[in-house]
């Protein structure tokens, strides 16, 4: 298979920690970066062994590249995502793709329009652990399922207290950051869509101007099934969990809502507890790996735009409960 040849949108942590190793890893090129400030661009390039970097958008897409990697702040996802279409580029695209449903659409729908793969970076369904959550499930391991429950609460570490507590045009804030993997998490393990949600936020200090450093709710799916999600910037102590229970079984993930390939999931039955077997691997790996294929027309992403486009649907609605203090029913 051709290297797939890569330019990255935005000098970011995200990209630097995890993004452009699973490229790599996957045979795939990183020709050229982007970033708003020269000097910045030009010391991520070279730390990163990049060969080039701009401060122009058109320039970056006038590369020698077959995709892009947005992962600036959400404000501009979907300008950048509409010149990269324009030029004819794969998109791989961060969460939340944008700020509003329609802005998402429309990302969703050029891309589609324009025969290019697009892709959400929704790194979690590609975790072992959610696999083996969703096989379990689909098999009727736990029986009908009928509740979910997901604690996401982490501690914002001090290198990334910066735009997501204080910048609100960026769309700050644990919702648009953390909701939105829960909701394509649940999604993605549970074979179902969400239809409302009700939920409230709190700022126990950390965000800014009101931002919210914490949520809790509950969305309900198609099914019945009530799930309810716990995200936050602000505990430092807390240990992520992902369980699903059934009319003859539960299953219970431990430290599973996290960047790095571990966890444990272990199912309760009549039969008493059985540890499920995992095969851990980079979950970005995962997720490149699918989205270079799906350019030489090998299959599809594992999280596509419309996925994307559903967890950010999920995570507005939420902030909308949040704001009316009622249930509110999710639009796609
Ligand atoms: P960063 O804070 O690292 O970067 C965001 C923007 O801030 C960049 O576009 C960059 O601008 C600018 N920036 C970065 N460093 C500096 C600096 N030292 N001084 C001034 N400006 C700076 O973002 P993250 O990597 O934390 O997040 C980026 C995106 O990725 C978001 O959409 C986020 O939601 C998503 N994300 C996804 C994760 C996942 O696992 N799927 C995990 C973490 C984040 P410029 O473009 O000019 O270089």
């Amino acid at each position: 298979m051709k290297a797939v040849r890569w330019g990255l949108i935005g000098a970011t942590n995200i990209a630097k920690t995890q993004v452009i190793a699973a490229i790599r890893a996957d045979g795939g090129e990183i020709v050229n970066v982007m970033s708003s400030d020269a000097a910045r661009g030009a010391a991520y390039a070279r730390e990163n062994h990049i060969p080039h970097s701009t401060t122009s958008l058109k320039a970056l897409l006038s590369s020698d590249i077959d995709a892009v990697y947005i992962s600036t702040t959400n404000n501009l996802h979907k300008r950048q995502h509409m010149a990269a279409v324009a030029a004819g580029k794969h998109i791989l695209c961060e969460k939340p793709l944008t700020l509003k449903l329609a802005d998402a659409r429309a990302m969703v729908d050029a891309a589609d329009k324009a025969g290019l793969v697009m892709a959400t970076n929704h790194h979690l369904r590609n975790a072992a652990t959610h696999g083996a959550m969703r096989d379990a499930i689909a098999k009727g391991r736990i029986g009908k399922a009928i509740f979910a429950r997901v604690c996401h609460a982490v501690y914002l570490p001090a290198h990334l207290q910066g735009w997501r507590i204080k910048d609100t045009k960026t769309g700050a804030g644990v919702a648009l950051d953390i909701t939105v993997h829960d909701a394509d998490t649940l999604r993605f393990v549970l074979g179902e869509e969400a239809v409302s949600v009700s939920a409230m936020v709190q700022n126990s200090g950390m965000g800014h101007s009101g931002i919210e450093d914490g949520i809790m709710g509950t969305m309900r799916f198609e099914s019945g099934l009530l799930a309810q999600f716990h995200d936050a910037y602000t505990t430092r102590y807390a240990r992520t969990s992902f369980e699903v229970h059934g009319t003859e079984g539960s299953l219970y993930a431990q430290d599973c809502m996290t960047q790095n390939p571990i966890g444990s999931v272990t199912l309760r039955d009549k039969d008493g507890e059985h540890a499920l077997e995992l095969a851990h691997e980079n979950l970005y790996l995962r997720g490149v790996r699918a989205f270079h294929k799906a350019i030489h027309g090998k299959g599809q992403v594992l999280a596509s735009g419309e996925d994307g486009l559903r967890s950010l649907a999920i995570a507005l609605s939420a902030l909308r409960s949040a704001k009316s203090h009622r249930e509110v029913s999710i639009q796609y």
